[in-house]
């Protein structure tokens, strides 16, 4: 963790990569931002920017997290942080990181997914919230206002919301490919220029895209039976039919109750019996 205070006061910003540690595009971005202030190439003029590597024993080992059980990106919620750590890595390391998050005017927190899929930012639909997001290369919004995602507030958005900030969080694409990371960059020197954090290079223009916005609304669990797609292994945002047949739990059908999408398909060889496989997703915008 990397704290860089400005001369003046202003924003209080924190920047997280690798709260998955085998997501490159974030931890890329934390060290890249991280050379361009500690070699002066940027300045912080006013506010603080605190750059964080999340899950740091995950990232040693490029692993999502010390255990596939243990996702550091679930224990941003009040019961776990009322309670002392508990005794693995990233219960820890969430303690550690929570006093930080909740002093955070606003939290970028980067991610990348386990299949291909476009940019999306999957956090609040707000005014507040796009102000930031707007200068990310992305037009898809996905919110979670029932948490469906971890059953309850956990994320380190949802965190950064509930404690009166503004909680963002991007995926970059597909956690294999790097491409992407020179956009991510320049999109998050842009919000700092915009926050009048740093000095911006050149006109300031603010990007107007037309967000399409889904909510989310089911999770599916892998249960013991297995569990098969019908089609090829969906894209996120695949559409679904309301009365479609998604795939089978063993003979069980998993159907679609409504029109609307697939959202955070995991790849297979990441599947956990209990653990998401997938989740649906209707349009709101
Ligand atoms: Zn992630």
């Amino acid at each position: 963790m990397w704290q860089i205070s400005g001369d003046l006061p202003g924003t209080r910003m924190a920047v997280l990569g690798g709260v998955h540690g085998d997501e490159e595009t974030g931890i890329g971005c934390i060290r890249s931002l991280y050379d361009l202030f500690a070699s002066d190439q940027k300045k912080l003029k006013c506010g603080k920017l605190t750059l964080i590597l999340g899950n740091v024993e995950a990232i040693k080992i490029g692993k999502r997290g010390t255990s596939p059980e243990h996702n550091l990106n679930r224990m941003f919620s009040d019961r776990h942080l009322a309670g002392p750590a508990l005794d693995f890595y990233e219960s820890r390391r969430a303690h550690e990181l929570a006093p930080v998050l909740r002093s955070a005017d606003v939290s970028i927190d980067i991610h990348s997914t386990s299949v291909p899929t476009v940019p999306f930012l999957p956090c609040a639909y707000s005014p507040r919230h796009e102000k930031v997001y707007r200068w990310f290369d992305a037009d898809i919004v996905l919110s979670d206002p029932d948490f469906i995602l971890g059953g309850f507030r956990s994320t380190t958005d949802e965190y950064v919301d509930h404690c009166g900030g503004i909680g963002i969080c991007f995926e970059t694409g597909y956690a294999k490919d790097t491409s992407r990371l020179p956009a991510v960059i320049g999109g998050i020197l842009n919000i700092l220029a915009d926050q009048r954090m740093i000095e911006a290079s050149g006109h300031l223009k603010p990007p107007r895209p037309t967000y399409r916005v889904y909510q989310l609304t089911k999770k599916i669990i892998l249960t013991d039976a297995g569990f098969s797609f019908v089609k090829d292994f969906p894209q996120s945002f695949h559409k679904v039919e309301k009365g479609e047949v998604i795939g089978y739990h063993g003979r069980i059908p998993e159907i679609a109750s409504e029109d609307g999408v697939i959202a955070f398909p995991r790849a297979a060889d990441q599947w956990i019996k209990g653990h998401d496989i997938f989740f649906l997703a209707r349009k709101i915008k």
